[in-house]
């Protein structure tokens, strides 16, 4: 008889939507899906019929700056939220101030504090956005690589240099991201839109993907994330992913400019990002605006939903919670038909993974062991729930 490290017995799936199924684990991996499974498991869980889901994936959080909310002020949201976003550049050059104050100690604290959270809700992989520039420095980044080595037996973090305040507009931020991928930062971050001309967003973005081809690293840039549709960063960052060859390789987070593209651009912009293989990450719930998410998912363009902010400058709430986040945007994007709640799940499951590049995901044999017991029967309870999970597991071993 087959032994296996963890069996978890009568799981409820959506891989498996018409049986229960038995899931067998061994070194750290799936062994075996199916009902009725031979052997035993030196640890063995009975699901009782509640949800079995991958673990959660939230592919965009700026997590140097979790639980500074009431450390910053309101000041920063009140621009970013009001007035059709016309003013959220604003926000971000008040939402700086706090990086006067930055200093690893404090982030690695919080940071910690956010990533422990997300774990006892079942989010075991959250790419990192980390300000990177001439005032954060690598204060971030050298609290985020830190923790991640740390808790890396318990959550994968990927680390994004994020250049918050432009490389043309801040000289010397360029130095600072490669500094940061030097230190071993995952992944190369940019935010082209925020420039002061067209031209600066091609050279912001020329020289991050110069960056990122010379460690061969992925890139995830913030696009467009204003109240203006004259603004073409998703488009310019699409294009530059093609010429490179980086298919697969690139995100755009946020574009929010897209809620206000005329039918014919979008659907242009739609075969590009395709062509690209490029993910868009979303979060509607910290901006009035957001991407028109059932055009571009219609399209078969891969979109991840994110958490984006934890009680920060830019958005108040927040706890690492991805059923939260899917409750909240089943709302805003009203998607609330049973169909439409799978799209959702898959959002903070699939599709966020393959945002993050993330292999060997899933309830298939061969894939990683990080699963969740859901305490929910169906996807339509686990989000309107949005309970943290009974068990938590990665790479086989329970965690939580
Ligand atoms: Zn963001």
């Amino acid at each position: 008889m087959p032994a296996y490290d963890l069996v978890i017995r009568k799981a409820k799936t959506k891989e498996y939507q018409d049986r229960l199924v038995d899931i067998a684990v061994s070194e750290g991996k799936i062994a075996y899906v199916g009902t009725s499974i031979e052997g035993k498991g030196e640890e063995e869980l009975d699901a009782e019929g509640k949800l079995v889901s991958p673990a959660f994936v939230d592919a965009h959080l700026h997590m140097c700056k979790v639980y500074t909310y009431l450390m910053i002020g309101e000041e920063a949201l009140r621009h970013y939220h009001e007035g059709g976003m016309g003013t959220s550049e604003l926000a971000i050059l008040l939402a700086s101030k706090i990086k006067e104050k930055y200093n690893e100690s404090w982030i690695y604290d919080n940071a910690k504090r956010a990533a422990l959270e997300a774990i006892s809700y079942g989010t075991l992989y959250i790419r990192a956005f980390v300000d990177t520039d001439t005032k954060a420095k690598l204060e971030g980044i050298k609290a985020l690589l830190r923790l991640k080595e740390e808790l890396k037996d318990k959550i994968t973090i990927q680390v994004v240099a994020f250049p918050q305040d432009g490389i043309a507009r801040d000289p010397g931020a360029e130095e600072y991201v490669r500094k940061a991928i030097e230190l071993g930062a995952d992944v190369v971050g940019g935010i082209p839109w925020i420039e002061l001309t067209s031209e600066d967003e091609d050279t912001h973005i020329e020289k991050m993907f110069e960056i990122a081809k010379e460690y061969n690293r992925d890139v995830a840039m913030l696009t467009d994330d204003t109240g203006d549709p004259g603004l073409r960063t998703t488009e310019k960052l699409a294009k530059k992913a093609i010429k490179e060859k980086w298919i697969g390789r690139v995100t755009a987070n946020h574009a929010r400019a897209a809620s206000m593209y005329t039918a014919p651009y979008l659907t242009k912009l739609a075969q590009l990002l395709k062509l690209a293989d490029m993910s868009l990450v979303t979060d509607p719930h910290t901006g009035p605006l957001h991407i028109p998410v059932k055009f571009f998912l219609s399209q078969g363009v891969n979109v991840a939903l994110g958490q984006d902010d934890i009680a920060d400058a830019y958005y108040p709430y927040g706890n690492n919670n991805m059923l939260e986040i899917a409750f909240l945007n089943s709302h805003i994007l009203w998607m609330t038909t049973l169909k439409d709640m799978e799209t959702l799940f898959d959002m903070i499951t699939y599709n966020a993974a393959k945002a993050m590049g993330i292999k060997s995901y899933g309830i298939k044999v061969g894939a990683k062991a990080d699963l969740l017991v859901l305490n929910a029967r169906s996807i339509y309870e686990a989000i309107w729930r949005h309970e943290k999970p009974v068990a938590v597991i990665k790479s086989g071993n329970r965690i939580s």
